[in-house]
C-alpha cells in the first residue's frame, strides 16, 4: 500500500500496442517492435512506425547488447520510494539494434561507469505482473 511513510515505485502504465513487450519481458526476454515495411526497429512501442508511418508492426527478439548513451548517478532525492535505492544509475541505452531505451544500470560501481561502456540486459522483478529489463556492464 501506497502513503507518504511507505511509496511504493510508480507502475508501468500499458498501452495496448505495448502488451507484448512487457509479457515478454515478464519471460525475461527483450524484445523490440519492428516495422514490417520499411524493416527499422522501433522503441518505445508505438501504434505505428516512426519513421514511414506503417501501421504493419511485429517483434523481434533484441539481442540485449548494447552501449551506454548517456547516464546519470541519482544520490539526492526528495522522499520517494526510490531513496532506498540511491545511488542508482538512471541511463539511455543504445542497443545494437539501434534504439534507444530508458533505464538503470545495475550491479555495477557507478563511479566505474563510462559513455560507450559495453552493457546487457538482465531484469528486475517490479510485482507481481512486472519485470522490468534493466542492464549491466558486460564483463
Ligand atoms: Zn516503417
Amino acid at each position: 500500500m501506497s502513503d507518504a511513510q511507505h511509496p511504493t515505485k510508480p507502475r508501468p502504465v500499458v498501452q495496448p500496442w505495448a502488451q507484448p513487450f512487457w509479457d515478454a519481458a515478464r519471460e525475461k526476454r527483450l524484445i523490440l517492435q519492428h516495422c514490417e515495411d520499411c524493416n527499422k526497429p522501433i522503441h518505445y512501442p508505438r501504434i505505428a512506425c516512426p519513421h514511414c508511418g506503417s501501421a504493419r508492426t511485429g517483434w523481434r527478439v533484441a539481442s540485449g547488447r548494447g552501449q551506454i548513451y548517456s547516464y546519470t548517478v541519482v544520490v539526492s532525492n526528495a522522499p520517494s520510494a526510490f531513496v532506498a535505492d540511491m545511488p542508482y544509475v538512471v541511463a539511455v541505452i543504445e542497443l545494437d539494434e539501434g534504439v534507444r531505451m530508458l533505464s538503470n544500470i545495475v550491479d555495477c560501481d557507478p563511479q566505474q561507469l563510462r559513455c560507450d561502456m559495453p552493457v546487457e540486459v538482465t531484469f528486475e522483478q517490479l510485482d507481481a505482473e512486472f519485470m522490468l529489463p534493466k542492464f549491466r556492464p558486460l564483463t
